[in-house]
């Protein structure tokens, strides 16, 4: 198999449990992005994978072989962290060329690809510049031609992007994404920035307490959520309970046909993205709320209408404006196949 396969990896530090049986597979030339909240293990997996820590147990295999045990400079491994650790006093050149020029890579050998590199981090002519001289997203550029110098078999980069400000981490994010997809490198990126990871990733591997809650397409982690950590974690949600019998279910008091609910569950939750729920005349036997408050963002309107003592919201678009007042009864229509039954 090709690619990075993490097989039951757990890694404890004393009694505490930091990364618990982790099954994982990044096919080969794939973007994966580990996404949760601080603590979750993110930075500890990656590590093992690095080769800077060691899992209690489990296994690690990298094109089939096992490297569970292989030091990290024997991996085959570009990295990039926060700190991005560029030598302040070297050129951009030099410190792209550093590993090549430690294997004992021939000079002319070292030029060519630094010149390829540069070209290709759009920093053609900047190999004689100083380091310092640089903006903070040029550095970052440069970081990432140095870890791909000696075309590693996998890049891993723990929070790259999160030093830069708001503007030119969204455009580096796109500018990594198409630079990993024009080389086909098997990339691993750590973030607790869901756009980021949904910029990016062919699979979002959403963690919480040290394990793997959904491993997904972008898409169907938004779209189909496996627990209520991920729809909640994942964008704004509507997480609203349900309770069902051999009549079929009920959402906040009245009755919502044609939920595909699993054999036997008499109750859990459902969750709604605010965008599918829609704002309707009160009556036909749809639930019935009061708008509470109105918030025009400009590009999205969001609406928040209590019913049944929970608080549900509903985005539109300001072309589709809800024709609705604070105070004001409403109906609100929930499609069943917009609606993401989850267990309780
Ligand atoms: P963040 O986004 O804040 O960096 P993270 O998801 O990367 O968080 P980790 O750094 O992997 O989280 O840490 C996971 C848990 O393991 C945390 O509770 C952390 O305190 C603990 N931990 C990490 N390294 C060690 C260590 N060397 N010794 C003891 N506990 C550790």
């Amino acid at each position: 198999m090709s690619g990075l396969t993490l097989q039951n990896v757990t890694k404890q530090f004393g009694t505490f449990t930091a990364v618990r049986n982790v099954q994982l597979t990044v096919p080969h030339g794939t973007f994966v992005c580990l996404l949760g909240p601080s603590g979750c293990g993110k930075t500890t997996l990656m590590r093992m994978v690095a080769g800077l820590d060691l899992p209690t147990s489990g296994e690690i295999r990298l094109d089939g072989a096992d490297i569970t045990h292989v030091p990290t400079h024997k991996r085959d491994l570009g990295m990039v962290f926060q700190s991005l650790a560029l030598f302040p006093h070297l050129t951009v050149g030099e410190n792209i060329a550093y590993s090549l020029r430690i294997r004992g890579v021939g000079k002319e050998e070292q030029k060519k690809r630094v010149d390829e590199l540069l070209s290709m981090i759009h920093l053609t002519g900047y190999a004689d510049r100083p380091v310092a001289k640089l903006s903070g997203g040029q550095r970052q550029r440069v970081a990432i031609a140095r870890a791909l110098a000696i075309s590693p078999k996998l890049f891993l980069l723990d929070e790259p992007l999160s030093a830069l400000d708001a503007k030119l981490r969204e455009a580096m994010q796109v500018e990594l994404r198409q630079l990993q997809q024009r080389l086909g490198i098997t990339t691993i990126v750590v973030t607790h920035d869901q756009r980021e990871a949904m910029t990016m990733a062919d699979t979002v591997v959403v963690m919480n307490g040290g394990e793997i809650r959904q491993a997904a397409p972008p898409v169907e982690i938004y779209r189909r959520p496996a627990d209520t950590f991920v729809a909640d974690f994942i964008g704004m949600t509507n997480l609203i309970d349900f309770s069902a019998d051999a009549s079929g279910a009920s959402v906040l008091g009245s009755p919502v046909a044609g939920l595909a609910l699993p054999a036997g569950l008499s109750s859990g939750i459902l969750s709604v993205r605010p965008e599918d729920v829609r704002l309707t005349a009160p009556g036909n036997g749809a639930i019935t709320g009061k708008v509470t408050f109105i918030r025009d963002l400009g590009g999205t309107i969001e609406t928040f209408v209590e019913a049944g003592g929970k608080q549900i919201v509903a985005v539109s678009m300001p072309n589709a404006r809800p024709e609705v007042a604070i105070g004001q009864e409403v109906g609100i229509g929930l499609d069943p196949a917009d609606c993401v039954v989850l267990k309780s």
